[in-house]
């Protein structure tokens, strides 16, 4: 039995298999690893690629993660936020294009309180009560993410970002807690939402130790979804001109989720379509079962500026609805509208 085969029986990898699938230039084995994802993703959702829709809700942000460019020093970027109207608008638009789950994501931004939050969560949840509602809007209070479920919220996406606290000290500012995110994680899990965690791949000072640390984070934390994508350069950021994230590390690093966590959703990201231009494609190849078309007003799009030179920032809802379904069936694949909830029956 080959290594592949072990991690995909096991469910778990070691520190020197993942150094030695993340580097090798042996053709036939990264083809394997991607054909064993695939199957793995197979016998879970066959071969279909979930869509949601995903609303940027605001672009400011009190924190100063050193890598991101909506970093609240960074005093060159565009600032806006929806209104309640506007982000409702946007969901009746992403309902009649098919979408039964909206993402609603944005800058850690004091304005959308609780009061606020719960109030446009109640609205979605009541126009909408056959939709998932999911949230990535950042650490908040226990008493926060409880308020917002019981609005009507199902899923929370909280990127861990690393799980070596050494790394997390180095990526951002110290009034941040690598502490405080994981118990985030944790409360949200306890409080009833499917989770997600995840993290950027090829972060100033990631080691193959951090990323053996992400993957055994995953495997202990047990989370429903887990999006990773490359890390990508934001100019006025004092990460501007570190190197990107490397596309064969992020496509091997899906497939060794997979393998680890088969029924796990696991997102084609746009960071991922960024650097390469059929990045979602093989995202997908190598074991992604979700991509999250852009539902965000067209005027604010390249204002949701995370990395320099994201795509999708200039299309409508319906054209990103219709070009992401459109590269999914190219592969082979089909892409579904209805909840696409993570599914733990699985005989892997
Ligand atoms: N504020 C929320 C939070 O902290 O989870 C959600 C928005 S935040 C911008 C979403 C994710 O973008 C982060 O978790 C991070 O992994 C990713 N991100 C930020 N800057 C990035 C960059 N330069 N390259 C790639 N991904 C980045």
């Amino acid at each position: 039995m080959n290594i592949i085969e072990q991690i995909r029986d096991i469910k778990d990898i070691t520190r020197e298999q993942l150094e030695l699938i993340l580097t090798t230039e042996n053709k036939e084995s990264v083809d394997f690893l991607r054909r064993t994802a695939r199957e793995v993703a197979d016998a879970v959702y066959g071969n279909k690629i979930f869509m949601r829709g995903l609303v940027e809700i605001s672009s400011h942000c009190k924190n100063d993660c050193l890598y991101c460019g909506l970093r609240r020093s960074n005093t060159t970027a565009v600032r806006y936020r929806l209104t309640d109207e506007k982000i409702l608008e946007c969901c009746d638009n992403g309902y009649r294009l098919g979408f039964r789950t909206f993402v609603l994501q944005g800058g850690e931004d004091p304005w959308f309180d609780d009061t606020r939050m719960c109030r446009i969560v109640s609205a979605i949840r009541g126009r909408y009560p056959d939709c998932a509602i999911t949230l990535s809007l950042g650490e908040r209070s226990r008493q926060s993410y409880q308020s917002l479920f019981d609005a009507g919220a199902n899923r929370y996406l909280l990127r861990h970002e690393t799980a070596s606290p050494e790394h997390y000290a180095k990526l951002h500012p110290s009034e941040m807690s690598f502490q405080n995110r994981i118990d985030c994680l944790y409360t949200l899990k306890d409080i009833g939402y499917q989770v997600g965690c995840g993290f950027m791949v090829g972060s100033p000072y990631q080691t193959f130790d951090t990323l053996y640390s992400d993957l055994q984070f995953i495997r202990s934390f047990q989370p429903h979804m887990v999006g990773i994508g490359p890390f990508i350069s934001a100019h006025d950021t004092p990460f501007a001109n570190q190197p990107n994230g490397k596309v064969s590390y992020t496509l091997r690093l899906l497939a060794i989720i997979r393998l680890l966590h088969p029924p796990v959703l696991l997102p084609a990201t746009t960071a991922l379509g960024t650097l390469h231009p059929q990045g979602r494609e093989l995202g997908i190849q190598f074991g992604a079962n979700v991509v999250m078309p852009n539902l965000s007003p067209r005027d604010h799009r390249k204002d949701y500026s995370i990395y320099d030179n994201k795509i999708c920032t200039g299309e409508e809802a319906a054209e990103c609805r219709a070009c992401t379904e459109q590269r999914i069936r190219n592969i082979g694949y089909e892409t579904v509208v209805d909840r696409g909830d993570f599914n733990p029956n699985t005989e892997y």
